[in-house]
């Protein structure tokens, strides 16, 4: 099976299967990390409750206080137009609202950050582990930043001793059946070092590697980045192929999904990859009916609207062309 939709089973089956949340695609640290799953903590609920989109993490990492209002460019470090695109951003995701104080724009926090992640999980797709590429290196630097308490290998292949050998240890290995859903843990992951320092690969060339020091701080605030990002983005693509023979579909062990299945090539198929005019079987039309964010509220604990993100836009359209 193809690597997209391998990694769209995994990820219908990993939903089925998890309190948490998942993404897929995201960048951390010099590397694309195919799945991630956020575990809940302990007030996860109120992270659901505070807005559906992720959070800027300048905004979570500024000094805005829920009851302490400060001036717009001066709420974010840096240039005034970062500055606006942070607090814009914070505003229409409901994490910051805005007030007037002499005719200036000022923003104070809706409600303290929750603590809201209790644990990171990064899943690496290999459906063929006989082209697994640069895996091992991709592996070896999970294991040296330990940003992540777990690093799960999936693949489709059958799994040899050999194979598991070659894998730095604390790397879990499963064997994902992409058909059925089924999963064979073939070796736990061990959990990863999370709350100490740790060292990012930055490059590797015969007999020598380049690498950065990462502290415990700086890991926290790129856990939590990365805990947001996958709460804003989910995993399921944003839209479908405009082809007469596509389909809202899920993979076989579940149907009834918003994935862009081919009628015509009877699979999960890639949109930006294989659809479009350079394939044969293409016949343009509307993307199928789907709602995505409608299949992952029914999946998973993620709110596309929760009562306390209420009445965000408004104060953002009030302020969009005002800028002191
Ligand atoms: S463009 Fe091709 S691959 Fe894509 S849905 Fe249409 S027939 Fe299928």
């Amino acid at each position: 099976m193809r690597e997209y939709a391998f990694e769209l089973s995994l990820c219908a089956a990993l939903e089925a299967d998890s309190d948490g949340v998942l993404a897929r695609q995201l960048g951390s640290t010099g590397r694309i990390v195919d799945v991630v799953e956020v575990r809940p903590g302990p007030a996860f609920d109120a992270r659901v409750e505070l807005s559906p989109d992720a959070i800027p993490a300048a905004a979570v990492e500024s000094d805005v206080g829920v009851g302490r209002a400060r001036y717009w460019k001066e709420a974010i470090e840096g240039h005034p137009e970062r500055a606006r695109d942070v607090v814009d951003a914070a505003v229409a995701a409901g994490f910051f609202v805005e007030e007037r104080h002499d005719g200036r724009r000022y923003v104070r926090r809706t409600a303290r950050y929750p603590d809201w992640i209790g644990g990171l999980r990064a899943f690496e797709n290999k459906p063929d582990l006989e082209r697994a590429g640069d895996l091992r290196l991709q592996l070896r630097k999970d294991r040296s930043l330990a940003l992540f308490d777990e690093v799960v290998l999936v693949t489709g292949s059958y799994v040899t001793g050999a194979h598991v050998n070659r894998l730095p240890d604390p790397v879990g290995v499963w064997r994902f059946d992409a058909e059925d859903g089924d999963v064979t843990v073939v070796r736990e992951a061990d959990p990863l070092p999370t709350d100490a320092p740790g060292f990012a690969i930055r490059g590797r060339t015969p007999g020598r590697v380049d690498i950065e020091p990462v502290d415990a701080d700086a890991k926290a605030r790129r856990r939590r980045r990365i805990a947001e990002r996958a709460y804003g983005k989910g995993w399921r693509p944003d839209a479908l192929p405009a082809c007469e023979r596509a389909a809202a579909r899920g993979p076989a062990f579940q149907p009834q999904d918003a994935l862009p299945y081919c009628r015509w090539k009877a699979r999960i198929v890639d949109p930006a990859r294989e659809c479009g005019s350079s394939c044969a079987g293409y016949e343009p039309g509307d993307p199928p009916p789907a709602d995505a964010d409608a299949v992952r509220a029914a999946r998973s604990p993620w709110d596309p609207d929760p009562a306390g993100a209420g009445g965000r836009q408004a104060g953002l359209d009030r302020f969009a062309s005002d800028p002191e």
